[in-house]
């Protein structure tokens, strides 16, 4: 796979040197066992798969080419990058100012651009709409647009399946930006809806097969339809793909779920559009889980969709801290943690083991940084006295 030229500041040398060797013992990518970081009565195990996935990379790169072949100009980004702190507040830091929250609310309005300006679309990419604002300005995108190729794909697929009559139901969380590109992208070949989860797939199927009044679908899905949307025939053959961050489990279910009321001969197969990334980190995940453990610790942005699922997983089998980083974890007994369920940081006590040794589980969502998990790691050591022993574990996995 390319490799990018992504700032030192977010890789980290132990981390570098488990992947590398991870990859060399197993380049079918076969296997989903953690790598074990012994620190005696400390044990970490580490997912096979997690942190910055292509597409992430693919957009710090050309974000930091563009601050640099563009000094003196002003520099916006459409939202923020990727869903990660650190890395939106270093774009921050160099100047880049965002035009719009993660939500869509406006915090710089385009009537203040110019085409003299840049505007980096961010890796989920972004509505026709917008980009046809940006470019009656005048601004040109292509050089700066970092949409990941894995959301091209699903673009490029809904669009297929659109041109042989086929409606796109998109699974995605309805405000997440690249929900709405991907709904907007969709909506502009073929009748669009988004649903967030199973039980709107239920719903929706009640229209397909009448058990619900149809005409309740516009309030039912209100917003979530493109426009013109006929309840009464564009239900008829339908394809389903996803916000490629969504538990890719749930989305085969989902999928599943309505081939079956619709009938394999009216349902559109997009099982290859899930991307690789999440389904390698999910399944790390589930791989991790199946590792004897005390805890699990999740690092990642607290809006970051990818990481939350992470975290859902682990939750289900293990006392589980999202941190975004490790002066989250104040002491040995102290940590301050994401309770995303309410969207909240919470001070939990004791969430780390007292028995010896103490096994801990840990992993990343793919807009984190290496540097930060590595963080948390000699955090972690350190707790336990065993920071020393970090240096001897670099050697040991670079040989
Ligand atoms: S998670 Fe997948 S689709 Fe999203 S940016 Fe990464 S590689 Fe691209």
């Amino acid at each position: 796979m390319k490799q990018f030229d992504v700032p030192i500041i977010y890789r980290s040398p132990l981390i570098s040197a488990i992947k590398q060797k991870r990859r060399l013992q197993d380049k079918l990518k076969k296997d989903f066992g953690p790598t074990l970081l012994d620190f005696g009565d400390l044990k970490i195990y580490l997912a096979r798969h997690f942190g910055f996935c292509y597409g992430v990379e693919n957009a710090i790169e050309i974000a930091f080419r563009t601050i640099e072949e563009n000094a003196g100009k002003r520099i916006f980004l459409l939202s923020e990058m990727i869903h990660n702190p650190q890395v939106n507040a270093d774009l921050q830091e160099r100047g880049v100012q965002f035009l719009m929250d993660t939500y869509g609310h406006q915090l710089i309005g385009f009537d203040e651009l110019s085409a003299e300006d840049v505007v980096i679309i961010p890796a989920f990419g972004t509505t026709l709409e917008i980009e046809n604002k940006l470019s009656a300005i005048g601004l040109q995108t292509e050089k700066y647009n970092t949409t990941c190729p894995f959301v091209e794909k699903v673009w490029n697929r809904a669009e297929a399946i659109g041109k042989k009559g086929y409606t796109v139901i998109v699974h995605g969380k309805p405000r997440h930006e690249e929900t709405r590109a991907t709904f907007s992208h969709a909506a502009a070949s073929t009748p669009t809806v988004v649903i967030n989860d199973l039980e709107e797939a239920k719903i929706l199927a009640g229209y397909i097969t009448g058990d619900l009044h149809l005409q309740d679908f516009y309030t039912s899905f209100k917003g979530r339809y493109s426009p013109g949307f006929d309840i009464t025939k564009d239900l008829h053959q339908i394809g389903v793909v996803n916000q490629t961050t969504q538990l890719a489990s749930d989305t085969q279910a989902i999928a599943e779920y309505l081939k079956g009321i619709v009938g394999e001969d009216r349902f559109a197969d997009t099982r290859d559009t899930l991307c690789y990334a999440t389904l390698d980190n999910q399944t790390a995940v589930v791989g991790l889980l199946n590792t004897p453990a005390d805890a699990a610790i999740v690092v990642g942005g607290y809006n970051s969709s990818n990481t939350t699922h992470l975290v859902e997983l682990c939750e289900q089998k293990l006392p589980t801290s999202f941190i975004n980083s490790e002066e989250k974890m104040l002491s040995k007994e102290e940590i301050l943690h994401y309770d995303f369920h309410h969207r909240q940081e919470t001070l939990t006590r004791h969430y780390l083991p007292t028995n010896s040794p103490a096994r801990i589980l840990l992993t990343s969502g793919a807009s984190c940084p290496d540097a930060l998990v590595e963080g948390v790691i000699r955090r972690l050591a350190g707790f336990y006295g065993k920071e020393y022993m970090l240096e001897s574990l670099i050697t040991e996995f670079e040989a």
